[in-house]
């Protein structure tokens, strides 16, 4: 379960870690400050672009660091909003990262805003019954600097020469923790990670345009709450009751709604914000009118908003998108008590909600190829 890289990655430094690393080594500590402005500001490609170390240091970090643990081996475009990411780690694992749009009226798709999705881990050992993701279990957490080098990496065009034009490619607006595998599972990788976008000798990204999703692990809920930075947090609801959440989540079994929504009842009063509910609708399972008035009374309870998210079919499972009526009927139930609902309609969240088939599909070709 844990992979200890040969080299780790540079990304997964702080600059504490780095400034002692530096220090071991005999040089000057000042030194930790200019290679992350490198790394994070001035988006440098190579040790070699890091003009003002000296050659002996920039061959030492090369001989120290990976500069770039995700490497990008597979770009899809959805029919319109969504790009999702096929990254390959340093011992072969493959993970996803999607950059969706969010269309503008007046604005060309490609200003509108950006929210970019990452994973951080290879698999996931959640199991929910719905999820591409989950069903060849974890294989591995990432490690910080995995996590981080995925901004990176939509970050990076090969086509942007200089550090002026990486930044204005570089720009997006919103960071949903919501890929590949149970973020509170992995949880020092993470908030290492986040801690290192967050920085301002990092990527300098604020804590309130992150977003964390989880299962519902409450134990990991409860300690999210006493972190300093003020992350956002959605949790993946998809049954409103014990008995139909259990169904799709075994995570409910050691979790169960009476134990879940104190700890997400705590986590807003800490921080004083409205914190979101993920419901994926699933024809016959979960979209009842039964199940949306139980949502809207836990909703309410937690003043929470409710993203409704049309199932997309994951191949070998049997899952269905309910029809459009009944989607509408649902998020109507929401509506009429006033619970702030969003119900997805874009097409391009097909290969978002579809999270982790990528990875499967391009894990099997090289099976059969065995390369
Ligand atoms: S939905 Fe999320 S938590 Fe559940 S199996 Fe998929 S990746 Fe894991």
């Amino acid at each position: 379960m844990k992979y200890t890289p040969a080299k780790p990655p540079i990304t997964g430094e702080t600059l504490d870690s780095l400034t002692e690393r530096l220090r071991e080594q005999g040089e000057p500590t000042f030194r930790a400050k200019q290679i992350l402005e490198w790394v994070y500001k001035k988006r440098a490609r190579s040790w070699d672009e890091m003009t003002n170390l000296p050659k002996p240091l920039r061959a030492w970090l090369d001989a120290t660091f990976d500069f770039f643990p995700a490497k990008l081996v597979l770009g899809k475009q959805s029919t319109d909003v969504t790009d999702k990411l096929l990254l390959e780690l340093s011992d072969r694992s493959l993970i996803e990262t999607v950059i969706i749009r969010a269309p503008q009226d007046g604005v060309g798709i490609e200003h509108s805003r950006k929210t970019i999705c990452i994973s951080t881990q290879v698999g996931c050992a959640m199991a929910c019954a719905f999820c591409a993701s989950g069903l060849a279990g974890l294989k591995r957490d990432l490690n910080a600097g995995e996590i981080v080098a995925q901004l990176l990496n939509v970050c990076y065009r090969e086509d942007a020469l200089t550090p002026r034009a990486r930044m204005e490619l570089a720009s997006f607006d919103n960071i949903v923790v919501m890929g590949m595998g149970e973020p509170l599972a992995n949880y020092d990788n993470l908030i290492r990670a986040l801690t290192i976008l967050n920085a301002p000798w990092g990527l300098g990204f604020g804590a309130r345009r992150i977003t964390i999703s989880t299962s519902g692990l409450v134990p990991k809920i409860l300690k999210l709450a006493d972190e300093p930075l003020g992350f956002r947090l959605a949790i993946s609801l998809h049954g409103a009751t014990d008995e139909v959440r259990e169904k799709i989540m075994p995570v409910n079994k050691a979790f169960p709604l009476e134990k879940l929504i104190p700890a997400i009842s705590a986590f807003s009063e800490k921080h004083g914000r409205m914190v979101t509910l993920e419901f994926i609708l699933i024809e016959d399972v979960n979209d009842s009118i039964a199940q949306a008035e139980a949502l809207a009374d836990i909703a309410r309870d937690l003043h929470a908003h409710v993203n409704l998210i049309p199932y997309n079919t994951v191949e070998g499972l049997p899952w269905k998108r309910p029809s459009v009526q009944r989607q509408e009927d649902f998020a109507n139930v929401l509506r009429a008590v006033r619970v702030p609902v969003t119900l997805r309609r874009e097409k391009g969240h097909d290969i978002d909600a579809a999270c982790g088939q990528l990875r499967l599909k391009t894990e099997k070709d090289r099976d059969a190829l065995a390369v």
